[in-house]
């Protein structure tokens, strides 16, 4: 991310070389940010940060919003969608209701609401689940920690039963409201009944530690201080630390409408909103998405903020209800083809997701896979993109792409490449281990014979690296584990004997160790050991109908990237490891441990490994 930005404002210079050294931002950076007027070179450091996250991709989801009811026990200052028990303007709807409101296609239904004050805990089980099983392409983002609070002190269930039995009928995510600003000042001033920031915390680490990841969310724009703002932020990154639970940040403008708190029409400016994007795209550095939420920005903020650090549009939202009675301007839908002309105008690759921003589809041409993990910066620094465009995305997720022929060419996951080797051609360049690899790592309670019968939890985001595990479980050491898949990034792994990570989360763990699991096992190590050949994990391929104009343009960037890029291993990493906790000397040694090219002890490696997995396929 080496990027030369010229400063109006010079308080901006050392804290974009903090950036750049991967150095963490201080509450001093964040206030300095929000004090400055030099709104574009902000909004230059978090595109460039954004860019190496998600690359051009901007995701969008075909969703609808749910309030069932308006009816609620507390009354938050700035709410102007909640009405008190017994109001007139009151709505509740049935469960019937809400299965007719909702749209066959959509991936995403949102649920939040008033806290109804009679309500029984069954109402909102049989919710989640009917919607699931009358829409089972549809997943379920549903109640806020302030509801959930509200399930575990009216229903006296603990906080883990509420989402355990929620989990259990069909939810997914949970949404990000109820944050507000993590300040106690505010919270006395303006939502003293609802819970507070230690409450919402509680709540969201502990559904992280049960395997649904979480959003967050800061309203902004109303009596809070720019000190807040950035404390908010902080509280949130610390937690992601400790979780990797959350998916998204969403700063949402605050709606004065008839609350009182400012003048009915007094919105944030479109500068201010563009700020706090890009200030949180800077300050949380380890949230995967930020997200422009058009409802309230509008659509042309919203459009703009793609290149002020959001690589998030929401989505199609039908039903919008909290913010348009506060006095949001956003028409209440907006079509998937209008989301898509907005990203493609942004210059940008629209990517349809589901709720946990796994791509579905991908609009456009061109469109290279690119492993965002670290091994591949060799191919991806500076890499020449002449009429493609990279989609950061994680190895399994590519391969399902390319099976849906939305995808050119990419970095496949070996596994993937044998499923569509007929309709590949293959390029001498891949991801191959000379002897360990530290990035593909096993942590384990048990030694590898003890493994037998026993539950081994893998990363989802893998391909190839769980059928290696496979192979070496049983053609090496003759046992037969229980492999399960686990939700990506949420560090659950109490239930299992065994874990198996790979990329960047793997290489963390390696350094940190594992709380609970004692004993690290490396598989390209174990391979090494067993075959005395390298291990390919991931090799280059472009499909064979692309034109040869095509193939030869992107074998002639591959190529260049490489051939740059392998003798400077020392440098072009750095910042990418800095983000992962690891020294420049480590992320060198790191890097020196791959070779980039398909040689011939790599095709044998790779042949081999298909015997092998087929024998493991047909015993099992
Ligand atoms: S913000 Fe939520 S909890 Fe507060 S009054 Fe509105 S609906 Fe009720």
């Amino acid at each position: 991310m080496k990027k030369d930005i010229v400063f109006r404002d010079q308080v901006l210079a050392p804290i974009w070389d903090k950036i750049q050294r991967g150095t963490r931002l201080s509450l001093e950076d964040g206030v300095a940010m929000f004090r400055s007027n030099d709104l574009i070179s902000i909004g230059k450091m978090a595109h460039a940060v954004q860019q190496e996250k998600s690359g051009d991709a901007v995701y969008y989801v075909l969703n609808q919003k749910i309030e069932p009811t308006n009816i609620c026990v507390l009354e938050c200052k700035f709410c102007d969608f909640a009405v008190k028990p017994g109001s007139p303007e009151g709505y509740e709807m049935t469960i019937k209701q809400i299965l007719d409101k909702l749209t066959p296609n959509i991936h995403e239904v949102h649920i939040t609401g008033g806290l109804h004050p009679e309500w029984d805990w069954k109402y909102y089980l049989d919710m989640v689940r009917d919607i699931k099983s009358h829409f089972p392409q549809t997943d379920v983002k549903a109640f806020t920690a302030v509801e959930i609070d509200f399930f575990h002190k009216k229903f006296k269930l603990s906080v883990e039963e509420i989402l355990l039995q929620l989990k259990d009928a069909g939810l997914r995510t949970m949404p990000g409201g109820g944050a507000e600003v993590f300040s106690a000042r505010i919270r006395k001033e303006l939502f003293h009944q609802k819970i507070g920031e230690e409450v919402w915390l509680d709540i969201h680490k502990k559904a992280h530690l049960l395997g649904i990841p979480t959003n967050a969310t800061l309203l902004y724009g109303h009596i809070e201080t720019y000190e807040e703002r950035v404390v908010h932020m902080m509280k949130l990154r610390e937690l992601q630390d400790e979780t990797n639970g959350f998916l998204t940040f969403i700063p949402l403008a605050f709606q004065p409408g008839d609350t009182g708190i400012k003048a009915k029409n007094n919105f944030t400016s479109a500068i201010e909103d563009l700020k706090t994007i890009a200030i949180s795209r800077l300050m949380l550095d380890n949230f995967p998405h930020i997200k422009a939420y058009w409802v309230m920005l509008t659509e042309e903020v919203a459009s703009i903020a793609l290149h002020f650090g959001a690589d998030d549009m929401d989505g199609t939202v039908g039903g919008e209800k909290i913010a348009h009675d506060a006095g949001a301007v956003s028409p209440m839908a907006m079509a998937k083809e209008q989301i898509i002309k907005i990203i493609t105008d942004a210059g940008k690759i629209p990517v349809e997701r589901d709720v946990f921003y796994n791509a579905l589809h991908v609009s456009g041409e061109g469109i290279i896979g690119k492993i965002p993990y670290l091994n591949s910066v060799p191919f991806y620094t500076d890499f020449e993109k002449k009429q493609f465009t990279l989609l950061p995305i994680a190895p399994r997720r590519m391969g399902e792409l390319a099976r849906k022929d939305i995808l050119d060419a990419g970095l496949f996951s070996l596994m993937d490449y044998f499923a569509q080797e007929s309709d590949l051609d293959v390029l001498p360049y891949c991801i191959a281990t000379r002897d360990q690899v530290k990035s593909v790592m096993l942590f384990s309670k048990e030694g590898w014979r003890d493994l037998d019968g026993k539950r081994i939890g893998i990363t989802d985001d893998t391909a190839t690296s769980i059928r290696l595990l496979q192979v070496l479980l049983e053609k090496k050491y003759g046992v037969r584990a229980h492999l399960e898949r686990m939700q990506t990034g949420i560090n659950d792994c109490s239930r299992f004997d065994a874990v198996l990570f790979i990329g960047d989360e793997a290489l963390k763990r390696n350094k940190f160790g594992l709380d609970g699991f004692e004993l690290v096992f490396d598989l390209a190590r174990e391979w090494y050991d067993w075959q005395k050949l390298p291990f390919v994990f991931a090799v280059w391929a472009v499909r064979s109908a692309c034109s040869d104009a095509l193939k030869s343009a992107l074998l002639d960037s591959i190529s260049r990237s490489l051939a740059r890029n392998e003798n400077r291993l020392d440098s072009i990493g750095t910042i990418h490891g800095a983000r992962i906790q690891l020294t420049p000397a480590e992320t060198t040694e790191y890097l020196q441990g791959f070779n980039y090219r398909l040689g011939d002890r790599e095709r044998a490696a790779m042949k081999l490994f298909k015997i092998l997995v087929a024998e493991v396929i047909v015993a099992s």
